[in-house]
This record gives structure tokens, C-alpha cells and sequence, in this order.
């Protein structure tokens, strides 16, 4: 039994030498220390060994086993280790190599000339204010002094949604609709002041910025969604110089010191008088252009001394107080900078448009 001992451990061990993987190892511990295999037999063979025999054998049978085992831990280090190196031959890390760049992000055209305007507005005294997207007829047109059938609205068509679910003040004759400027936010604005003190309403200093809608025909020169940043300033004996002097400052800021301005008469039904304020075209200046149409000048913003129902409406005593409101089109004002000749690469998503600015 000492001589079969000797040859298990013999065999075991040579075998030992042609283990080459984790697999292979795990086979070779079932033959050599499994259950059934020689060694285990020996174990269960010891209690018919004669007793002065059984020391020596179990002994020798334990040396075994410990010996296998042992050689069984070095060996799967082994692999272990040779598996290890294997991969960092293989899937080799340059640390040294540039990381692959992120994509970086960048603000929308739009955006841009957003800020400027606001960053230029909020240096003047003006207050953000923001007000909703939908809205009802009242506020985006009756409030306004756009009466029911007032022919303005033909250029303001607006989308309505259908029942015009109820939004506050809304009912079945005051459909709710996408606003089609952001002058309602004025209605808003003055209310909201107005009710903070109705006998004495404090002054008003705000720009409203935000999104837009209009039922338009999509072309080069028109989308059914823009952007618009309107001003308004009310308080007691507000004149139109105050009104051009702050849109011709507003013009220095924005398009640089030396800026030529004019105004014009214009019509809208929510200021009373309007005027529209050109630049001179800062392409030509002034000799006439493609961009400016040959006239020298580009229209820039609209204007006026607020409609005293307008003020009425806001809350505010149009025998007390005057007031005037501007807007412009951020869209239109990044177009004849960059002189972008279509107006539906702002919202169509066309990386190649957006990475240029
Ligand atoms: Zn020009």
C-alpha cells in the first residue's frame, strides 16, 4: 500500500505537468483528490489495514493528499498569473494616447442673441418677466385692443386648440390658443403690479422674452414658431422722447456707439402712436445693399406710447399714467447679423447651421 502511495503521488504530479488551463486543472483535481479517485480508495481501504500497520499508511496517505494539494494551489497561481500577463499583452492600455474629445455643446444662435438682448435690457433698469405660452383670445388679443373682427388679427392667425379646454379665464367664447406675441405677458405684468397696490400702482420696467406661434405659411422669411423680446415701461409722465431716447441707447448698446437711427410711423392696435426704428444697414453703411434692399436702412424694432385701453385693461389710469412698448425678433436680428438667408435652419436641428456660431 506505502508502494501504491508512491506511485499516486508520482503519477499525480507528472500528470500535474500538462495542465495548461483552469479547466484542465479543475479535471486533474477530480482524478487525483475526487471522491472516487486512487488516493480517496487508499483512505476507505485504511480500516481493513492490520492495526500496526494503519499509522504508518495514514500517515503517508495524509503526506500525499497535503502534497497534491499544495501543488494543486501553486499550480492554479500560476495559470492565474500566466492568464494575467497574457492580457496585458493582448489588450494593451496606452495611457499616452489623447482621450477620445467629447462632443462640446454650444448655445443656440438664437440663444446667444437672447442673452445679449436681456444682458443689455436688465443694464437699462428693465426686469425679466415671464409669462405663458398659451393663452386665451382675451389675453392675446382683446386685452391688446384687438377687438373681435379687428383686421390685424388677419396677420396674427394663431392655432387654437380644439374645445378650448378651460385654462382660468377661459370659456367657450375665449378659445385658448398658442400666443401669437408675447404681449400678453403685458396684461399679465400690470395686473400683478396693479393688485399690489390698485390706488397707487407702482411703475413698470420689464422685458418679456419668449416663444411664439403663428398659423404662417413655412417660407425663407416666416416659421410658425420664433421668438420675440418685448419691453415695457409705464409710470407717470412717460413721454415718446423717453421712448426714443431708450430705444436709440438700446441701438448704441446693441449695434455699437455710432449707430444711425430713425423712426417711423407704423400702425399697431396695442400702442398708440407707433413707430417702427430702422438701423442704418451696418453692410453698406448706408449706401445701399442686397441685405438692406437697396434702402440703406433695416427695420429693427417695433414701438409705441401704450393704447390707454391697453393701460385701462392693466390696471392702470390711463388719465395718470402713460407709458410706451417695444419688440423685436431675436430671429430676425441674428439673420441680418450673419446675414443667414433662411429663417427655418433656426429650429430645424441642422448641426452643420448650429456648429457655425
Ligand atoms: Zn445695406
Amino acid at each position: 500500500m506505502l508502494e501504491q502511495l508512491d506511485q499516486i503521488e508520482e503519477k499525480a504530479l507528472t500528470s500535474l505537468n500538462d495542465v495548461d488551463s483552469p479547466d484542465a486543472l479543475e479535471k486533474w483535481r477530480v482524478m487525483h483528490l475526487g471522491r472516487s479517485s486512487p488516493l480517496m480508495q487508499i483512505f476507505d481501504a485504511i480500516g481493513q489495514v492490520p492495526k500496526e500497520e494503519r499509522p504508518l499508511i495514514g500517515k503517508r496517505a495524509n503526506q500525499v493528499k497535503r502534497s497534491l494539494e499544495t501543488r494543486l494551489a501553486e499550480r492554479e497561481e500560476a495559470l492565474r498569473q500566466e492568464e494575467l500577463h497574457q492580457s496585458l499583452q493582448t489588450e494593451r492600455l496606452d495611457v499616452t494616447l489623447p482621450g477620445r474629445p467629447a462632443g462640446r455643446g454650444r448655445l443656440h444662435p438664437s440663444t446667444m442673441i437672447h442673452r445679449r438682448i436681456s444682458a443689455i435690457l436688465e443694464e437699462m433698469g428693465f426686469q425679466p418677466y415671464l409669462s405663458r405660452d398659451v393663452e386665451t383670445d382675451s389675453f392675446n388679443f382683446q386685452l391688446l385692443n384687438f377687438p373681435l373682427h379687428h383686421p390685424a388679427r388677419e396677420m396674427q392667425d394663431s392655432f387654437y386648440v380644439a374645445g378650448g379646454f378651460p385654462i382660468g379665464e377661459s370659456s367657450e367664447n375665449d378659445p385658448v390658443l398658442l400666443r401669437t406675441h408675447t404681449s400678453p405677458g403685458q396684461i399679465h405684468a400690470m395686473r400683478e403690479l396693479a393688485a399690489s397696490d390698485p390706488q397707487n400702482p407702482p411703475s413698470v420696467r420689464i422685458y418679456l422674452p419668449g416663444m411664439c406661434y403663428r398659423y404662417e405659411q413655412v417660407t425663407a422669411r416666416s416659421e410658425f414658431q420664433f421668438t420675440q423680446v418685448e419691453g415695457l415701461a409705464v409710470g407717470k409722465h412717460i413721454t415718446f422722447s423717453d421712448l426714443k431716447g431708450t430705444l436709440e441707447d438700446f441701438a448704441r448698446r446693441m449695434y455699437g456707439q455710432f449707430v444711425r437711427t430713425r423712426f417711423r410711423a407704423a400702425h399697431f392696435p396695442f400702442t398708440e402712436p407707433s413707430a417702427e426704428m430702422d438701423i442704418e444697414c451696418f453692410v453698406c453703411n448706408g449706401a445701399g445693399c442686397p441685405v438692406c434692399k437697396r434702402s440703406g436702412w433695416l427695420e429693427v424694432l417695433g414701438s409705441g406710447m401704450v393704447h390707454p385701453v391697453v393701460l385701462s385693461n392693466g390696471g392702470y389710469d390711463p388719465n395718470v399714467y402713460t407709458g410706451f412698448a417695444f419688440g423685436m425678433g431675436p430671429e430676425r436680428m441674428a439673420m441680418l447679423r450673419h446675414r443667414i438667408e433662411d429663417i427655418r435652419y433656426f429650429w430645424s436641428n441642422d448641426l452643420r447651421f448650429l456648429e457655425q456660431f
